[in-house]
């Protein structure tokens, strides 16, 4: 009998454990919902006081106007800033009671319906919403948010890329580039290419963008293509950012005579990826001279599975085509302790800097860093929620040109956030709670608690500080 009674009140326990358990993990999961969309509203405020003014500025040549322009705007930021997917997805979360509520609460705005967004995003000017893009960048480079990622404590590393954002069976609109495969079927298409400030902790933050784009050509016109964007985008970076120490870096598509022009006219430095088969002459010249006086210098890099050693080679003083560049070499050697694996690769760049025994290893790891605008910029924007490739407009290019603005615009914020210090402590705490996990808790706590009006007039009053990793 005491052992069935024991039974029992052992099972009872440990129901009400589990049930203590659900009830803690659910707490513990709405506070960091809570977390996440407090901080979102800090980093606004903090970084980007003047916000709503510069929404307010934007030009309403709208026929109808059930909700102001601001709050449309907020909208499409929104969207991305919770990483929806879809208007649809938003739609449906602004059909539920407290999400509307709570949106009221944190922004100050009315939620508008995503179809009215939409007609906004199809007639507004593209270079509205990159202006203001353009400005909240600013606002970081014054305030000295990258400073210490400075190259060499002189400039900003902005990287050059191209990606794929849409493909289409049919003609889509009148700018749409086309390839044709070998069995003639034509794919319609739109490519982008950005200019992005890199940093080594893992920001990629949009400065400009350029669609390539066939509007105004006839069929047999050459195609529009990325190192002709390299152009456009130059110039606005320069429009955007007159005075900014620039530090480009590209892959190796980019060494070409335009390239290196653009780079001196605007007094830009360069590390741009020098690949095997490019610039013969250059590479006849180099492999000559390296055997004579090329300098070597060694670094040995011990990691926990792995042994890495970079060999660097430099030679300065190179003539191409009438312009001087220096030529950076790694040959950076990784054994798996493990699997007793060796890989070896090699990472060859040109630069127009002087290249010494104290700046070859910064140039060539600085060169590397390129790759932050694929994996932190482009692939987190295509698989991480804030749906870059997803056909928020189907047929107008133009509001497909805005709604990429209002992503940059939020993965900017969004990066902020991140990169937090109070944001960072809870991704460090339990390393499987990922950021992907972190939004899902924003929108579930967005949709199901009411956010406590004291608590947002609470930060609004305290001045706010951000530390950021
Ligand atoms: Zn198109």
């Amino acid at each position: 009998m005491n052992t069935k009674v024991n039974y029992k009140s052992k099972k009872r326990n440990l129901r009400a454990g589990r049930k203590n358990e659900e009830f803690q993990n659910s707490k513990q999961n709405q506070s960091k919902g809570k977390q996440i969309v407090y901080q979102i509203q800090k980093t606004i405020l903090h970084f980007f006081p003047d916000l709503y003014d510069r929404l307010n500025e934007f030009s309403d040549h709208r026929k109808r106007k059930h909700y102001e322009v601001i709050e449309l705007l907020m909208g499409g930021i929104v969207m991305f800033l919770f990483k929806e997917g879809s208007r649809n997805a938003m739609n449906n979360d602004r059909k539920e009671d407290k999400f509307s509520k709570n949106y009221l609460r944190l922004f100050k705005l009315h939620l508008p319906h995503m179809d009215a967004v939409d007609d906004l995003m199809s007639i507004l000017k593209e270079n509205e919403l990159e202006g203001l893009k353009a400005a909240m960048v600013t606002a970081l480079i014054e305030n000295h948010v990258f400073r210490r990622f400075k190259f060499l404590g002189k400039s900003y590393n902005i990287t050059i890329d191209g990606t794929g954002i849409a493909s289409y069976d049919k003609r889509h609109c009148s700018a749409c580039q086309t390839k044709t495969s070998k069995t003639g079927k034509v794919t319609y298409f739109h490519n982008v290419i950005e200019a992005k400030l890199v940093t080594s902790s893992g920001f990629s933050i949009s400065l400009a963008t350029e669609w390539a784009s066939n509007e105004g050509k006839q069929e047999y016109d050459k195609q529009d293509c990325e190192l002709k964007a390299f152009v456009r985008i130059a110039e606005k970076i320069k429009h955007f950012f007159p005075r900014l120490p620039v530090l480009i870096t590209a892959d190796g598509l980019y060494p070409n005579q335009t390239f290196f022009k653009i780079c001196a006219k605007n007094n830009w430095d360069f590390i741009v990826t020098l690949q095997d088969k490019s610039l013969k002459t250059l590479q006849e010249e180099i492999c000559s001279l390296k055997n004579i006086v090329g300098k070597g210098i060694r670094i040995f890099r011990a990691g926990k599975n792995h042994q890495t050693t970079c060999e660097y080679h430099y030679l300065n003083e190179l003539e191409y085509k009438g312009i001087i560049v220096s030529w950076v070499e790694c040959i950076e050697t990784t054994l798996n302790i493990k699997s007793g694996i060796t890989t070896v690769m090699r990472f060859a760049h040109l630069t127009n800097l002087e290249v010494n025994n104290e700046t070859t290893v910064k140039v060539s790891d600085e060169g590397r860093l390129r790759w932050k605008i694929e994996n932190e910029g482009f692939n987190t924007q295509k698989n991480e929620g804030y749906g870059l490739g997803h056909k928020f407009s189907r047929k107008n290019f133009n509001a497909m040109k805005n709604y990429y603005q209002c992503l940059q615009i939020a993965h900017i914020i969004n990066q902020l956030a991140i990169k937090s210090k109070d944001i960072n402590e809870i991704l460090n705490r339990d390393k499987k709670f990922t950021i992907r996990k972190l939004w899902e808790r924003l929108r579930s706590f967005f949709v199901e608690i009411d956010l406590v009006k004291s608590e947002l007039i609470a930060h609004k009053t305290r001045k706010i500080q951000i530390r950021l990793i």
